[in-house]
């Protein structure tokens, strides 16, 4: 099974660039379908309500008979004081399975951590280059994993993504996606260090889903690897407690994370401008 763990639905209301504007799906799932994608992670298009955009995203999801899953997007500055309301609403009413913050809206909070660590949910953080900040996150959270897409830059600053590559070895509960990432040699390097922390992602609806998944098959990974970035990762890091509990623990053998999440006791869930 291939899971694109990092794409765009619903419209936003903008109106400055397809970013804030519009994430139709239709297109992005027929390119999926013939790429061989079965599900994907979706989340908005930037909006001024998150709140309203998570509802309309949820809706979608619902419709989709289980092929997409729904992360909540939450604005740092805006929604706080509301952001654990909004992701129990989110996780209890839409079943989601993870928040997206994006640097662009503000700098991640505490208060978006701790909803992630009591509602157990993945953190998907555009840094916009930043990738600092996952030093101190992975620190201040060991029991929160942390996705930093792109590599940690959309805009492909080569010296970001160098060093998001360390902050992978370091750190755990820090991963990574492969959507938007041009340079290839740095994405070979990151996946043969850490195949484990390395989600295959295409930034749809605006990028190809089928062009970013053939990146993947470019790195020439062994199996064992190539299934871990195209589907294991992601699906560790999403699927609900109970139902990742009745998986063989095979399946998660050589984890060893931090903190009370993924202790090896309890194989818990083992573990620029543009989104
Ligand atoms: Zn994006």
């Amino acid at each position: 099974m291939i899971v694109d763990c990092h794409c765009h639905a619903g419209i936003g209301d903008g109106l400055t660039g397809p970013w804030d504007t519009e994430a139709h799906l239709g297109r992005y799932l027929a390119r999926a379908a013939r790429a061989g994608i079965e599900r994907t992670v979706v989340f908005p298009a930037f909006h001024s309500d998150y709140a309203l955009a998570n509802r309309a995203v949820a809706r979608i999801v619902a419709r989709s008979r289980g092929r997409l899953y729904g992360f909540a997007f939450v604005h740092p500055v805006r929604d706080a004081g509301r952001v654990h309301p909004m992701v129990r609403e989110a996780v209890e009413e839409h079943d989601f399975r993870g928040i997206k913050v994006h640097r662009h809206d503000g700098r991640i909070t505490r208060e978006i951590c701790e909803a992630a660590r009591r509602f157990r949910l993945p953190v998907l953080y555009d840094v916009m280059g930043e990738v600092e900040t996952a030093e101190l996150l992975a620190g201040e959270y060991p029991d929160v994993a942390f996705i930093i897409p792109h590599l940690g830059s959309f805009a492909d600053e080569w010296r970001a993504q160098v060093a998001m590559i360390g902050l992978l070895i370091r750190h755990r509960n820090v991963h990574t996606d492969t959507s938007a990432v041009r340079r290839f040699d740095l994405l070979a390097e990151a996946v043969r260090r850490r195949p484990r922390q390395v989600l295959f992602g295409s930034d749809g609806p605006w990028l190809h889903p089928g062009l970013e998944l053939a990146k993947i098959e470019l790195l020439g990974l062994r199996p064992a690897d190539e299934r871990r970035v195209l589907s294991t990762n992601v699906l560790r890091l999403i699927e609900p407690v109970q139902r990742t509990r009745t998986v063989s623990r095979k399946v998660f053998a050589g984890f060893d994370f931090p903190g009370p999440k993924y202790s090896s006791r309890s194989v818990v869930r083992p573990d620029a401008l543009p989104v």
